[in-house]
């Protein structure tokens, strides 16, 4: 017997977002700092997965790199609201129990995905929105930031650009940048998990996919998880997270096909996006409709493999 065949196989998939990303087109400084904001979160996952820890666990600590890290669209470095705000949405999802927390348009709270966490196990709720989860996080000792602490010069410039000229080409690179994470752990089971800042310049309270159960995050452990980033209007309406848990569970799909057959979905509806993916068996993968998608996988018996780009 192989050393790999005695380990319990577990799989870690990240992403840090889809978009207009191309090779040229991004600055060398983005490209290295998204591939490092991708390797620290992909080796805070793999330390918890290697040690048999719980996927809950390893995707809430790749989020929570990846939200601390401004490169990315959730937590520190979301984009702006259209009044020169910042509101986060996150969710986080158990394939064990089908336990779920999200919360929608938090201010004030460090890691949302920690929020949305605590909502799942320390609350009989399941979605929480707005000063209210933020006062639940204060009520759970959950730590706070203040709304510096959120901004980046470069989402401030992207925001009076969008002001600037409103019905200028949309630029997917510029408005979208979320984060997930799906893991399946050494004792079988699923989890997922995304964050976002939503869309720059969103107005009246606008919520997208990101933080709603079955349509941008679900997790099954008879199927798989799941974790979506693009245009949330369309993700919301096709219900894609769960979609491919179905795919998956009810018709027999492989995750691959599930996957490129809701991406195909997607770009009939004129959607653009992704999503990432690992079964309950170990296979994990990703499918997306966009030039770029910052992505990153690992297994028990392989190293990280990071990507930004469609060609590779
Ligand atoms: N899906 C997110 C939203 O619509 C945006 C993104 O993935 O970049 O809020």
């Amino acid at each position: 017997m192989t050393a790999a065949a005695d380990t319990p196989p577990w799989t870690i998939v990240i992403h840090g977002g889809s978009g207009s990303m191309r090779r040229g087109v991004l600055s060398d400084a983005d490209d290295a700092g998204g591939r490092a904001g991708l390797k620290a979160a992909i080796d805070a996952a793999t330390a918890i997965l290697s040690a048999g820890g719980p996927a809950l666990d390893a995707v809430e600590a790749a989020i929570r790199v990846l939200e601390d890290d401004p490169h990315f669209n959730a937590g520190r470095g979301s984009v702006f609201t259209a009044e020169g705000r910042i509101e986060c949405d996150a969710a986080i999802m158990d394939g064990a129990t089908l336990a779920a927390g999200a919360v929608a348009g938090v201010r004030a709270t460090r890691n949302p995905i920690t929020l949305a966490r605590a909502v799942m196990e320390r609350s009989s709720h399941v979605f929480l929105a707005g000063a209210g989860a933020d006062g639940f996080a204060r009520a759970q000792d959950i730590e706070s930031a203040p709304p510096e602490w959120f901004e980046t010069a470069e989402r401030r410039r992207q925001l009076d650009e969008i002001l600037a000229d409103p019905d200028a080409p949309f630029d997917s690179a510029m408005k979208y940048g979320t984060v997930g994470a799906v893991a399946l752990d050494t004792r079988g089971h699923v989890a997922a998990a995304t964050s976002t800042g939503g869309l720059t310049g969103k107005k009246w309270g606008r919520v997208g996919d990101s933080p709603l159960i079955g349509a941008g995050t679900y997790a099954d452990d008879r199927a798989c998880a799941v974790s979506c980033t693009g245009a949330g209007e369309y993700f919301i309406r096709l219900g894609v997270a769960h979609e491919i848990t179905a795919r998956v569970r009810l018709a027999g799909e492989t995750i691959e096909d599930a996957a490129d057959g809701m991406i195909a979905e997607l770009t009939e509806m004129g959607g653009k996006g992704g999503v990432i993916v690992v079964s309950a068996d170990g296979s994990g993968g990703w499918a997306f409709n966009t030039p770029g998608m910052y992505r990153a996988m690992a297994t028990h018996d392989a190293p990280p493999e990071i990507a930004i780009y469609g060609d590779e």
